[in-house]
């Protein structure tokens, strides 16, 4: 793995130096030649890139090919601003769609699944990313896209599918959607698989996943940045998610000081592509943190893992100088058993930050204070905070059908 690392990051660091301005730029500017970067242990000396560089060469001020021998254009979402569009040669989009269909593969799919799609086509990589894959591997793919939820499950039934892919907040969905609609989950439909990211969830939302499809639930991970879905997957033992470092160069990084922490220990994920055509992307920030480490996996696959992804350093909540991610909430709230699956995340400022939660509860345990202690304190215990709990009524907060999940609202003035 180091010499296929070495081999491809000598010629893509000359690649991009040749092509594009902005890293002809750095490197010049830190006096550093591209013939110096030769082995893994040169990366460190690498100028990172970040989100802002790409926003301010939108759309296409990192092209390192003429814009005519582009195959195709993407945008982000935008999650977190305007969009950032990516670009690819035919080149790129044929490795990304073996690389989808390498993921695809480690979770167990095979040619003659049915993979219904629920991803939205369209700019949103996700949606086009397993399409391929499903091409590549040759499996049959039904190209559903989000949205639509009577539709899904009827065609879900319908057409047998076995494998779902969709963002893990619309599975979570589906789990009340599928029974207010009459279907019993596990007999009526034939689920084996579940592939499920573009944000992050927890292993609680994993458990109950499975325990009402009767599938089993695999964490994908990717940003539109580096192809899209498919940087990492999880494989059968659903233990960490294999990234496909002969791609993507994986470093962690103290995301205040850029310094690489030794494996095992959380930072932010910085990744290098190592073929990338159109818009080579050396030592990019993801802002995304995680853990890589380096235990060989029992699967056999020689890739390195991450742990899932705890959140973006830019979606970490300051509540009254305490670092609070959306997902600590998830996890706590999902381990306590009566309650339902949808919840709020409600930031607001009365003289101090306060943190508050909405969750939904069944009809009778509305006013059922023995579960409001056991919420306050249980995330009392995760954060160190007091939060103000409120339960609501079961379908009373609103959910994701399409896209990405809002959870939170931060009604605290803007500076
Ligand atoms: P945007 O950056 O506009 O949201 P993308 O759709 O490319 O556009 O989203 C990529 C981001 O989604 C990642 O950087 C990460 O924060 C999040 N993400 C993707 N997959 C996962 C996952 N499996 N777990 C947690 N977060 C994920
Ligand atoms: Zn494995």
């Amino acid at each position: 793995m180091a010499r296929i690392q070495e081999s491809k990051l000598r010629k893509i660091v000359r690649y991009a130096y040749r092509n594009v301005s902005l890293y002809r730029k750095r490197f010049d500017e830190a006096h550093i030649k591209p013939e110096s970067i030769r082995s893994l242990d040169d990366l460190a000396k690498v100028p990172f890139t970040v989100k802002t560089d790409l926003r301010d060469n939108y759309p296409l001020g990192l092209l390192a090919v003429p814009a005519n021998r582009l195959y195709c254009l993407y945008a982000s979402s935008g999650t977190t601003g305007k969009p950032i569009v990516v670009a690819y040669t035919r080149r790129d989009l044929d490795r990304w769609a073996r690389l989808m269909g390498r993921t695809l593969d480690a979770t167990g799919v095979r040619k003659g699944d049915i993979i219904q799609n629920m991803y939205g086509y369209g700019l949103f990589t996700g949606g086009l990313g397993i399409h391929y894959g499903a091409r590549a591997l040759g499996a049959t793919v039904v190209p559903a896209s989000s949205g639509n939820t009577k539709r899904q499950l009827m065609l879900m039934k319908d057409l047998q599918t076995t494998v779902v892919t969709c963002t893990p907040s619309y599975m979570v969905y589906l789990i009340e959607a599928s029974k207010a609609e009459g279907y019993d989950a596990k007999t009526d439909l034939t689920l084996k698989i579940g592939i499920f990211g573009a944000e992050p969830w927890s292993e609680e939302a994993r458990k109950r996943i499975q325990d009402a499809f009767g599938l089993r639930a695999y964490d994908i991970f990717g940003m539109s940045e580096l192809y899209g879905p498919g940087v990492g997957i999880e494989c059968e033992q659903q233990d960490g998610l294999h990234v496909w470092e002969d791609e993507f160069l994986t470093e962690t990084i103290n995301p205040s000081t850029g310094e690489v922490v030794e494996p095992g220990k959380e930072g932010e994920l910085v990744f290098t592509m190592l073929s990338r055509e159109a818009m080579p992307l050396l030592r990019y920030r993801s802002r995304d943190l995680s853990t890589l480490y380096e235990e060989e996996c029992t699967c056999g696959r020689y890739h390195n893992r991450i742990k899932r992804i705890k959140g973006r350093s830019d979606d970490m909540l300051i509540i009254g100088g305490v670092n609070v991610f959306p997902s600590q909430v998830e996890h706590v709230l999902m381990n306590i058993r009566d309650l339902g699956d949808q919840y709020q995340i409600i930031v607001s400022h009365k003289e101090l930050d306060r943190l508050g939660i909405k969750v939904e509860v069944p009809a009778n345990r509305l006013n059922d204070v023995n579960l409001m202690k056991r919420i306050r304190d249980d995330l009392f215990a995760v954060l160190s905070i007091h939060v103000e709990v409120e339960l609501v009524e079961w379908g009373t907060l609103p959910r994701s059908e399409v896209g990405k999940a809002l959870r939170v609202v931060d009604l605290r003035p803007k500076e």
